[in-house]
């Protein structure tokens, strides 16, 4: 059986439907079933007396129904069911909405384990929505560990416990190992069908932990595959640029460049001239102004004779460098391809291009296209790499002879893991901000300073600033109080009447969201409602507030470059974070944030409460990818997977031939899988 392919169709309980709603969130093999991994626990394995529970507890209760299961209908639309249950300490509500059917599940008399949140509703304590099942015959959602999966409320957890329990018993233990036995022995790593059934059935939380670290080092260990596979490749002659004079240049700038902007100038510099391919990662906080140096980049390649390719994730961003580098750049031939070019608009930059005319071609995924051909390609720039894939970059690459390569991103990769990660790969770093910043003062209230944001944002607007709101993307079908940016706009417009707001997010086309920026810019609008598309390197110096909704779902790292959209220019600059939790580690998060504008802090924090995993984003590698708590012992398993790499690379390590076989089968499941960010940087 090769569990790669095994359709989801082989498992019982397991449809057309359900297989397309699976396959929405990932999974599309057994194999992808298996691997998607707990995002945590829910401890049922103690019973709590009523008599001791607690409001805004989750608890198990092993308890009686004192009481058959009533209906009422309240309102059109919603049914109410309830009964009493007991115990030898007391008895308790128990309440549930729009489920009739319990009434026909739960008899008078008998005892059921009960799971579910306690609150509190007119004045007494009641069970909400709790699952339950007969205490003489559970099958398990109670009385012990439950993994909790990422479903994005597609499907229940317990249905997909119930899948998950057949998919594990169908593959019986012949899960195929990705890990090489040599390595697993080195580096004691538990064996992959024993780690399986730990990760997602753990008796206790040691099981759990121990199958976690399998996972993790699984995931590691392909990343440093990759890496190493892409050094070997990375090590090219490159074109000697002889011309790297930029006096000239960089004294018609508006600004002089920042000592930490010179340093970066200069090493690139000495790239040019070294006669390898620059394979350069260039670092700088939101803000820091990566942009100038890849213009100075471009201009030394002009001067050179060759065709500077600058690539970046939006058009937002693309057209926005493009009218900085024709400012900067007069006396170049600049053009911008993006995906709403016309055919004819498109054909005629080609046309220039190979007639090499073109100085600076700026643009987004248009030019990655096959036909886009850029024979006397110098320089490529990428800007805000996460977002792009080795493929990807890899192709942009290959449309020239070894042009150099200088790639900007405004996450900053954490010291300790970047150590570890690219020791030995060209890093630079811009760690001072121009002058005259005033780093943006950052608050963190609850959903009760709603109205006093609001006035605020009132008074920034009137005062002559302007705002963004940004809101966190909504799955068409969560069932959530999550504010959604159209809906949030439409309330904030009946709230505030005279506020001149827009929208931008994900869904609209290329057009419609440039002419909302446009209108940004030239203040037509005061207040831009947006998903994060607005996340990557906007620059609108007069917008001075940041507010962000649902915080609590955002990222560190996310948080950081979203408030980095406000304090560009000279007035002071305000982010409040509105987060709906009241959950200790969450608030803790969300404080580092408040607490701090600086970038490589905020990762290294980042990087303490989430681990590597989600910095390597192998997640969108078509690799399981580590969601569950973790320490700072990862980072020593990451030191432990490159170890293991090194070593296999230098035959100190021989995995069998079939083993390599799986490898290569991985690496090319990476490779291939769409949106391979992050790998390299
Ligand atoms: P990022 O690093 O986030 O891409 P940008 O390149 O967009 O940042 O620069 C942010 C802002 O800082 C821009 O408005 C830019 O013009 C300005 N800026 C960049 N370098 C300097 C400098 N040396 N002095 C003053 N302002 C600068
Ligand atoms: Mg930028």
């Amino acid at each position: 059986m090769n569990i790669f392919n095994t359709p989801l169709t082989v498992l019982n309980g397991v449809g057309q439907k359900r297989c397309e709603l699976l396959n929405s969130l990932g999974i599309k093999s057994l194999y992808d079933l298996i691997y998607f991994l707990p995002s945590g626990y829910e401890d049922r394995r103690i019973f709590c007396d009523i008599e001791n529970v607690a409001e805004g507890d989750e608890v198990c209760i092993k308890a009686c129904l004192k009481t058959v299961v009533r209906s009422v209908r309240v309102k059109n639309k919603l049914t109410i069911s309830n009964c009493i249950i007991y115990d030898e300490t007391g008895e308790i509500m128990v309440v549930w909405y729009n489920q009739r059917f319990v009434e026909k599940q739960l008899i008078k008399d008998r005892e059921y384990n009960f799971y579910g949140r306690v609150k509190k509703s007119k004045g007494r304590l009641e069970l909400s929505c709790p699952i339950f099942e007969p205490s003489d015959n559970n099958k398990g959602y109670t009385g012990k560990i439950v993994p909790v999966y990422p479903l994005l409320s597609k499907i229940s957890q317990k249905t997909f416990y119930n899948i998950m329990a057949s998919g594990i018993e169908y593959a019986k233990k012949l899960i195929p190992d990705i890990l090489p036995k040599c390595v697993q022995e080195k580096f004691k790593i538990p064996d992959i069908n024993e780690s399986v059934y730990k990760i997602h059935f753990p008796e206790n939380e040691h099981e759990a932990s121990a199958a976690r670290r399998r996972f993790a080092f699984e995931e590691f260990f392909y990343f440093q595959v990759m890496l190493s596979r892409i050094r070997k490749s990375g090590k090219q002659d490159g074109i000697i640029f002889k011309n790297l004079q930029t006096d000239f240049f960089e004294e018609k700038l508006p600004f002089k460049l920042t000592d930490a902007q010179k340093k970066v100038v200069s090493e690139i510099k000495s790239d040019f001239v070294s006669g390898k391919q620059m394979n350069r990662l260039l670092q700088g906080d939101v803000g820091s102004g990566k942009t100038i140096v890849a213009a100075v980049a471009t201009k030394i390649c002009n001067q050179n004779g060759l065709l500077s390719a600058i690539i970046a994730p939006t058009e937002i961003l693309a057209k926005q460098h493009y009218s900085n580098f024709v400012s900067y750049m007069p006396e170049c031939n600049i053009r911008l391809l993006t995906s709403s070019c016309t055919r004819k608009e498109k054909n005629d930059i080609l046309k220039e291009i190979s007639d090499k005319k073109v100085d600076i071609l700026i643009g987004t995924h248009a030019v990655l296209e096959d036909n886009v051909e850029l024979e006397n390609l110098g320089l490529v720039v990428i800007d805000e790499q996460h977002r792009f894939g080795v493929r990807q970059r890899q192709k942009l690459i290959n449309k020239g002879l070894n042009p150099h390569l200088l790639v900007m991103t405004a996450t900053p990769i954490p010291r300790t893991l970047s150590l570890i990660m690219f020791n030995d790969l060209n890093v630079s770093v811009i760690d001072v901000m121009p002058k005259g910043r005033m780093p943006v003062k950052t608050y963190l209230v609850s959903e009760s300073y709603r109205q006093r944001v609001y006035t605020f944002l009132e008074k920034e607007i009137s005062s002559g600033g302007q705002a963004y709101i940004v809101c966190p993307l909504v799955e068409e079908n969560e069932n959530s109080d999550l504010k959604n940016a159209v809906g949030f706009a439409e309330e904030l417009k009946s709230k505030i009447p005279h506020l001149k707001i827009g929208v931008l997010h994900g869904k609209m086309k290329d057009e419609e969201k440039s002419s909302v920026m446009d209108s940004f810019k030239d203040k037509r609008i005061d207040v831009l409602v947006a998903t994060t598309v607005i996340e990557v390197g906007v620059d609108v110096k007069n917008a001075t507030l940041m507010i962000v909704e649902n915080a609590e779902r955002f990222g560190l790292s996310q948080l950081h470059q979203l408030r980095g959209r406000v304090g560009r220019g000279e007035k002071q600059s305000y982010c409040i974070m509105i987060a709906k939790t009241s959950n200790e580690d969450t608030v803790k998060r969300l404080k580092v944030i408040e607490s701090s504008n600086d970038g490589f802090y905020i990762s290294e924090q980042d990087l303490k409460q989430r681990g590597p995993g989600d910095f390597l984003g192998t997640r969108q590698h078509g690799l399981p990818s580590i969601s569950l708590p973790v320490g700072e012992d990862d980072l020593k398993l990451l030191y432990y997977a490159k170890q293991a790499v090194e070593e296999i690379n230098a035959k100190i390590l021989v995995p069998t031939s079939t083993e390599k076989q799986i490898m290569k089968y991985m690496v090319e499941k990476m490779a291939n899988s769409e949106n391979n960010a992050n790998i390299l940087n």
